[in-house]
């Protein structure tokens, strides 16, 4: 293949764009803020960002993807509801942005990006199942079957909405109890407030060591993800996300309790797990190979 893709990862407060060349390299990434290049008053002139960003580069480009934090239709056209950006909700984006970017834009899910990303990355395989569950801000999945994001009838991969049984936090999503609001970042942020109002972000589970909040943090998290592996037998299992890179983060805690929930003798013995390498620019690198295909 010998022409370049762009990549764009759309988050609440900001995007990033990167290019990417026919050799797998990525550059020109761009950090730009969302409410200027995707204002709420007209989100597709975001097409005309995508546009001036490929004469910029100067050159050839085939091709672009945008990742967008929320629900998308199942052909991927039309944004269904993305909570923090709610102005792109009921958009033909896809059409939009094509039509004013000059090239084909493609659009999915932004954790399905964030995996496209890991799997080139990290050179994870591209057959069989992949599973990638990320504890950011918010508790996202994704999962790919050779190569591409396995589809159900409404497109969705939302592990952080499994209900939990006797919660009653109120949700996001508008249902009650949901894993994200006890496995996220969300979350720790509302522990730190409550229990270590003196202890930065950053320091939470060098605070929290020991804690009866840090072992029952860790259990709900294994569970979800023991169930989710009982389900699908991932070939590779990929936990990311900003929690999981914090200081202090228990990961053998994490997989000791995963590798006694999951089901024995297998998927327990041979279940591979890697740690996301993820960096800033994951979900635009995972939208530019995502743009190639
Ligand atoms: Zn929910």
């Amino acid at each position: 293949m010998s022409f370049c893709t762009v990549g764009a990862d759309v988050g609440g407060t900001h995007v990033r764009l990167a290019l990417l060349t026919p050799e797998g390299k990525l550059e020109n990434l761009r950090k730009l803020p969302r409410a200027e290049v995707m204002p709420d008053a007209d989100p597709c002139c975001f097409g005309e960002v995508l546009r001036d960003y490929i004469r910029d580069c100067g050159e050839k480009v085939t091709a672009a993807a945008a990742g967008i934090p929320g629900t998308l239709s199942r052909d991927c056209r039309r944004v269904l509801n993305v909570p923090n950006i709610p102005a792109l909700n009921g958009l033909m984006l896809a059409d939009e942005l094509t039509e004013r970017a000059g090239v084909p834009v493609k659009l999915e899910n932004d954790t399905v990006m964030l995996l496209s990303g890991d799997v080139h990355r990290m050179g994870l395989p591209e057959t069989g199942l992949l599973l990638g569950v990320y504890i950011g801000t918010g508790l996202g999945s994704a999962v790919f079957y050779d190569g591409k994001p396995l589809r159900g009838k409404n497109s969705l991969n939302e592990l952080g909405h499994f209900p939990l049984p006797g919660r009653k936090e109120k949700c996001s999503c508008g249902n009650v109890g949901c894993a994200e609001n006890l496995v996220s970042g969300r979350y720790l942020q509302a522990l730190r407030a409550e229990k270590w109002p003196d202890t930065h972000i950053s320091r939470l589970f060098p605070a929290m060591a020991g804690s009866r909040e840090l072992e029952e943090f860790i259990d709900t998290a294994a569970c979800l993800l023991a169930g989710t592996v009982n389900l699908l037998d991932p070939e590779v299992l990929v936990i990311g996300g900003g929690v999981p890179a914090m200081e202090g983060f228990p990961r053998e805690a994490l997989l000791r309790a995963l590798r006694e929930k999951t089901m024995h003798p297998q998927p327990s013995e041979n279940l591979e797990v890697v740690w996301s390498e993820g960096a800033d620019d994951t979900g635009a690198l995972g939208a530019a190979w995502m743009a190639r295909k």
